[in-house]
């Protein structure tokens, strides 16, 4: 509350604040207002540097996939760059379920921001603080320091932007499911995988008690994951390692008496995975012990209770538990949503962007990760103006010369028709301009131009929420930062559509390099670009060269390699700390 009447204060009842934001929109920076606005800064201790700078101000909230990669590739020489960002380190996600279970320690899977900043000549300014609002209007967003309040000074404090990168990943999504807030462990930060492990151990320890019955000690020890995508199963797969190789040894008494659960609404787990993957999965974990529940949703969760549905049949019944971790997907955090209501976007689940990855609506703010999507637009809503466009004599058709003239561009601004294109098996564009017989056009009119393109909307894909989309849209964007200058009118951009000449850059285009999931028992499945499906031990194998080599430093590929070599000689650490 404190800290929104004082942003309430910032932009409303501040009279000095927005007569000198008037000031400075009329007169772009004049004297008065410089004057006035240093002044305003010193009020709420901000570095003045900020504002006497020429070079633009580049402000990126979050140092996750998306924040980091556009740090790492940006040319920081020409910008003034800020970070703001409540954890002062990145972590690699995709090794947290390794954490909940000790195989890999929650420091060497984390890099330091400042170290960083360090390598690029230590020219970015870091904040540690958590943004609460945005105020695209005045350029300006607020943010409120996590650090001890006991420190003397101001935790709250506003910055200015000529460009806004927001790249503050998601939270998980509760879908207001009663109780799960309250009784629910999620694996979203490195603290909730910290949170894991030591309850985890407290379950073990409390069901060696003395003076439990069997069921009670049954009840603490069933751990129950909600959601089987590629985070559940491999927590699931961690635990059961843990447990079976590490825990039984130390806890004989009630090894038999250990179970764990998946609970999944869809009809498989791993199902954004190749089939052939989720039903290996689905086969190693019967043979693992793991049950799984498909097709039932979780109705509520209480300390020692679930209730759930089953989907086909609406039969309701309840399970005891130890434990229940909830992984289900992601939604916006409280920031995003506020952005969103300001800006007419409160009905959806995360921030639309265009292809560009701006805000739609906006030129200078950028939304990446897993905060935002991209808003491909279809073929079909510009069809006519692109018939026009490639209709250079106005002959009312196209011969395949005009066609090829302005395929190209469409194939650059419309990812769906190049994927249509691969589902059809068609080698060639000029397929599209088949007739029903199969055999080739010389023209088409525009109801034939229309129909050829008329499915590949179906195509039309939006990117899934993961690292690899993060850290691919940090480096494009980052990339179009640095040759902004230099494309300012492009003479090689992409044709516009919609309006007269060229695109300053290409859209982003997502390059999907594969997906991997651990399975447990040092097995792996791999889904490789080219339909390659492996699993199996040697696939573990690969996962380990590449998640070594994805490091995003030597210290830390140093620590990840001789925390699985620890693991192999000493197995996992299981003290409570
Ligand atoms: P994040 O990486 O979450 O970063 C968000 C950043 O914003 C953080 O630094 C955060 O502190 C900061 N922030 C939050 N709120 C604010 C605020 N108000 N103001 C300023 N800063 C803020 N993806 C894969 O591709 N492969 C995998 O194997 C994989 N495994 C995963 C395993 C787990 C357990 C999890 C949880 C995710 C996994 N993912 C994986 C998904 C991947 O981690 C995310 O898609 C990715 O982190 C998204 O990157 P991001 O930069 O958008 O967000």
């Amino acid at each position: 509350m404190r800290v929104f009447s004082y942003i309430n204060r910032l932009i409303h009842g501040h009279s000095t604040c927005s007569k000198l934001l008037l000031l400075f929109s009329v007169s772009s920076g004049g004297l008065v207002a410089y004057a006035e606005s240093q002044a305003e800064s010193e009020r709420h201790g901000f570095e003045l540097s900020q504002l006497e700078s020429k070079k633009k101000r580049v402000l990126v909230l979050g140092t996750g996939w998306a924040g980091t990669s556009f740090l790492k590739y940006l040319d920081n020489s020409l910008y003034d760059v800020q970070v703001v960002s409540p954890r002062n380190y990145f972590a690699f996600t995709p090794l947290l379920p390794s954490v909940t279970c000790g195989t890999v320690e929650a420091r060497s899977i984390v890099e330091p921001i400042r170290n960083m900043i360090k390598k690029k000549n230590g020219e970015i300014k870091f904040w540690e603080a958590e943004c609460l609002k945005i105020d695209a209007t005045s350029k300006r967003v607020f943010c409120r320091s996590n650090l001890d309040e006991n420190l003397v000074g101001n935790n709250d404090f506003f910055l200015d932007y000529d460009y806004l990168i927001i790249a503050v990943g998601a939270q998980v999504n509760t879908f207001n499911t009663p109780g799960v807030v309250e009784y629910c462990y999620f694996l979203k930060e490195v603290e909730d995988a910290q949170k894991i492990r030591r309850s985890v151990i407290d379950c073990f320890e409390k069901a060696v008690l003395p003076g439990l019955s069997e069921e009670e000690r049954r009840t603490n020890l069933h751990f129950v994951i909600v959601g089987g995508g590629p985070t559940g199963v491999e927590f699931a797969a961690e635990l059961h390692d843990f447990v079976h190789s590490d825990l039984v040894k130390l806890y004989p008494s009630v090894k038999d008496l250990v179970n764990i659960t998946v609970i999944q609404s869809g009809d498989h787990i791993l199902n954004t995975f190749d089939e052939r993957i989720s039903s290996f999965a689905e086969q190693k974990f019967k043979r693992d012990g793991i049950e799984v529940l498909t097709g039932s949703r979780v109705e509520s969760v209480s300390d020692n209770f679930l209730t759930m549905k089953m989907k086909l049949t609406g039969e309701v019944f309840s399970i005891p538990h130890g434990m229940v971790v909830w992984s289900t997907g992601v939604g916006a955090r409280p920031v995003v949503k506020d952005f969103m209501e300001q800006i007419g976007q409160g009905s959806r689940r995360v921030l639309a962007t265009d292809e560009w990855l701006r805000v739609k609506g906006f030129q200078d703010v950028y939304a990446l990760g897993d905060c935002a999507t991209v808003d491909q637009r279809k073929v079909m809503e510009d069809i006519l103006t692109i018939f026009k466009s490639a209709d250079k004599d106005n002959s009312g058709t196209l011969s395949i010369e005009e066609f090829h003239d302005v395929i190209e561009d469409v194939l650059v601004r419309y990812p769906q028709v190049e994927l249509y294109l691969k589902s059809k098996h068609m080698p060639d564009v000029t397929h599209l301009l088949k007739d029903a017989e199969g055999n080739a056009r010389l023209e088409v009119d525009y109801e034939e131009f229309k129909l050829a393109l008329s499915l590949v909307d179906a195509q039309t894909k939006s990117l899934p929420a993961t690292a690899q989309v993060a850290a691919q849209q940090g480096e494009y964007l980052s990339r179009c930062f640095n040759l902004r200058k230099q494309c300012e009118n492009n003479p090689e951009g992409p044709r516009r559509f919609r309006a007269s000449g060229r695109h300053q850059f290409r859209p982003f285009r997502y390059q999907h390099l594969g997906q991997f999931a651990t399975l447990g028992g040092d097995q792996a499945a791999a889904e490789l670009p080219g339909d390659w499906v492996s699993v199996g031990h040697s696939t573990q194998w690969l996962w380990y060269s590449v998640y070594a080599s994805k490091q995003v430093s030597w210290r830390t590929r140093f620590l990840v390699v001789s925390d699985w070599t620890r693991r192999y000689i000493f197995g996992r650490d299981s003290s409570r700390i």
